[in-house]
């Protein structure tokens, strides 16, 4: 079967991390700050975020300024940082300071759409979910697993299609060759790896 082909050059390419060694929380928390964000200038504001508030109770307290110049670099910052203040409360008294774990009670926060709940979920939890970003969407389409028009029916449909075992792995491994190879304009395919299984490939 071509995917399991796919998944696994990808794999021997981009040696994909372990799932669900994230902290929940943090999982989530740097999800909300990566969204219209390149993931170097996510990593870094979430890193200096939580050298200071680290966990729901802190991030609950903290001062709205303090956590705009912290999270400063991010797009959209200005509306994050009340943001991840408002989710942080929540889940202190809420959820007795734990990230809840199931879907439809992440899509009750606010801010999180069904990207970054399948995010946390892989990331966070270790859990199966089909986490779709543009990448995937893009790459998926491409490959022609799917034929779809927004991120939302790509993840529905590679939920039908995509074998369950592949399911937690193919956010990660499409988001690193989305960046490293099959870029959006001018994607690299004389080095693609799986080139011979793409009918969108360039220069056919
Ligand atoms: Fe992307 Fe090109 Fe590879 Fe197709 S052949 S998956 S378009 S890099």
């Amino acid at each position: 079967m071509s995917i399991d082909i796919i998944i696994s050059r990808l794999k021997k390419r981009y040696h994909p991390g372990k799932f669900g060694s994230k902290d929940p929380f943090r999982a989530l928390i740097a999800t909300v700050l990566s969204q219209r964000t390149r993931d170097e200038v996510t990593d870094r504001a979430s890193e200096k975020l939580f050298a200071k508030y680290g966990t729901p109770a802190a991030l609950e307290h903290a001062d709205v300024g303090d956590i705009e110049e912290l999270i400063r670099e991010v797009g959209f910052y200005r509306i994050k940082a009340p943001r991840i203040k408002e989710i942080a409360r929540i889940i202190n008294n809420d959820f007795k300071g734990k990230v809840p774990s199931d879907m439809e009670t992440l899509l009750s926060l606010p801010g999180v759409g069904r990207k970054t709940a399948n995010c946390t979920l892989v990331y966070g939890f270790g859990k199966d979910a089909v986490a779709v970003d543009t990448h995937v969407h893009r790459i998926s389409n491409r490959l022609g697993l799917v034929k779809t028009k927004t991120p939302e029916e790509t993840e529905l449909k590679l939920r039908e299609t995509l074998p369950r075992k592949h399911w937690k792995h193919i956010n990660e491994l499409l988001v690193r060759f989305g960046q490293d190879l099959c870029r959006p304009v001018g994607p690299k395919c004389d080095e693609c790896p799986i080139i011979e299984m793409c009918p969108g490939r360039e220069g056919r």
